[in-house]
């Protein structure tokens, strides 16, 4: 018997993405089929999908789908299409009234609501599907009212008896918070909202919480995050809830699409290489320094970013290091938007370098390939990584990681100094501190020097296998784990 799942997620590539939580939804549940498991997955129909280049078609489900919200009927219809070619069917949840807005999660009063909505409907449209499946598997706050809808106001239906929840937290840093006059449009039972209580957070309403309560297993995106999110410095607030449910914890690191990102089949860069043929890389370093105007040279390091712009990822870090990138025996190309102080920041870094720093402020994802095919070494010394994707890019494309041990980046680089038998693929550092980080890139820029070693680092590096089909296998064991067997 094949196993039957239903993946639900608030973003899915490539009609919607804001995170890594897009790109798991649209390469996971590929993979899963191709393991032999049923899946269908779900997502909200958002005014860019309708207005986009897809195909799709309207499921004809019988009139009058309604959900009722808070007491209002909402009406709503169902679309459905392909994830990407392939043969796994895709569900939208279509409410203009909620999802065509300018962005996918917003500030606006009815934020709880748009949420509540999806869930309930996607509760209904199982219904109606009489579908008799084994997982919901549900994705950060956005769906973590799932199992407890199934265990309390949906508790009636046998339908639903045998199905088990999956609960996977892509970033624990949003909970989906709301004040408790929300209470009633979510329908959470009023006894279950009390000081402490499974839906109550410091006098609010939390999404998040109620979905590690009530989900029958929980996992985060790499084995090191899974482990942090229990301590109180890395949970948002939430160890002591997580403690409760820690047998049912676990990690399992999100794969990467590298028929998108792969140095040998890369469309985007001008010359493709690989492992035995690391040499041709220098042709992108060519290609990126004419790209960006930095003065092209062979033996001058060039260092990336590739990054949201955020605090997450560490860009406190650079802030004590202004004299040191100015003075630094490297180049640097910077790609990436978001806080107005980090983005300022690199533009007098830009201003003050000679030629030697640029920056881009905003998001290309051709450059992006670009900068992995043809930098020399990867700049990623994040604050907390649920998984991360650029430094396991970064590894294939021969682009040597400097990271930070937190979360996905503990998980996949390896520091040359610190692992036995030169199979070190990387530069690690731990405490969250300026000096530290200068003193990871400062050994980097020094192997880089012996070329010997440079290509051996980089050969480790090439040579991991971080693809979606080892990491699905694990989904597949975590889903029997949750059906008991
Ligand atoms: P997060 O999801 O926390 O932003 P990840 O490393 O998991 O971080 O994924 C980031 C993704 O977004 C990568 O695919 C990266 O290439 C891409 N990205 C981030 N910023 C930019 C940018 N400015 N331009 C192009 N791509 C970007």
């Amino acid at each position: 018997m094949k196993l039957k799942v239903a993946f639900v997620s608030s973003e899915v590539v490539p009609f919607s993405k804001t995170g890594g939580l897009a790109d798991v939804a649209g390469a996971l549940p590929i993979e899963l089929r191709k393991l032999g498991v049923e899946i269908i997955v779900f997502t909200p129909f958002y005014k860019s999908i309708e207005e986009g280049d897809f195909l799709y078609a309207r499921i004809d489900m019988g009139d009058n789908l309604k959900i009722s919200v808070g007491g209002r009927e909402i009406d709503y219809r169902l679309y459905a299409s392909l994830l990407r070619g392939d043969r796994v069917t895709i569900y939208f949840i279509d409410a203009p009234e909620y999802f065509h807005r300018k962005e996918f999660y917003t500030q606006d009063d009815d934020e709880a609501e748009r949420f509540v909505f999806f869930q309930k409907a996607l509760i209904d449209v199982l219904q109606r599907m009489q579908w008799k499946g084994d997982i919901i598997h549900i994705n950060d706050w956005q769906t973590s009212l799932i199992p407890y809808y199934l265990k309390t106001i949906y508790a009636w239906d046998k339908l639903f008896e045998n199905t088990k929840t999956v609960f996977t937290i892509h970033n624990i840093g949003y909970q989906g918070t709301f004040p408790a006059e929300k209470l009633p449009v979510t329908e959470i039972l009023p006894e279950h909202f009390y000081p402490t209580g499974p839906a109550e957070f410091y006098g609010k309403i939390n999404f998040m919480k109620l979905g590690i309560l009530f989900s029958d297993k929980i996992n985060t995106v790499s084995e090191t995050y899974a482990k942090e999110i229990l301590t109180p410095a890395f949970s948002g607030g939430l160890d002591g809830v997580l403690k409760q449910r820690e047998k049912d914890l676990s990690g399992i690191l999100n794969g990467v699409d590298y028929s998108q990102w792969s140095p040998q089949k890369d469309t985007l860069i001008p010359v493709n290489y690989s492992s035995q043929k690391i040499a041709r890389k220098v042709e992108n370093k060519k290609a990126l320094a004419s790209e960006t105007g930095l003065k092209f040279s062979e033996n001058t390091p060039v260092m990336a970013i590739i990054s949201r712009l955020v605090s997450q990822k560490g860009f406190d870090l650079f802030l004590d290091l202004f004299d040191f990138f100015i003075e630094a025996d490297a180049q640097l190309v910077v790609l990436g938007s978001g806080d107005e102080k980090y983005e300022s920041f690199f533009r007098k870094l830009a201003f003050y370098s000679e030629g030697n720093i640029k920056v881009h402020i905003g998001y290309n994802n051709k450059l992006a390939h670009l900068i992995e095919a043809g930098a020399d070494i990867f700049l990623m010394p994040s604050l907390y990584e649920p998984c991360g994707l650029n430094q396991i890019y970064s590894l294939k494309y021969g682009t040597v990681p400097v990271v930070r041990k937190t979360g996905g980046l503990a998980d996949t680089v390896k520091d040359w100094d610190e692992t036995p038998d030169e199979k070190g693929n990387g530069f690690v550092f731990g405490k969250f501190d300026s000096r530290e980080f200068a003193n990871a890139i400062e050994r980097a820029l020094n192997y880089y020097k012996d070329k010997r070693i440079w290509k051996k680092i980089q050969r480790n590096g090439m040579r991991e296998d971080f693809s979606w089909r080892k990491s699905a296998k694990k989904y597949l064991e975590l889903y029997n784990k949750a059906l008991g067997k």
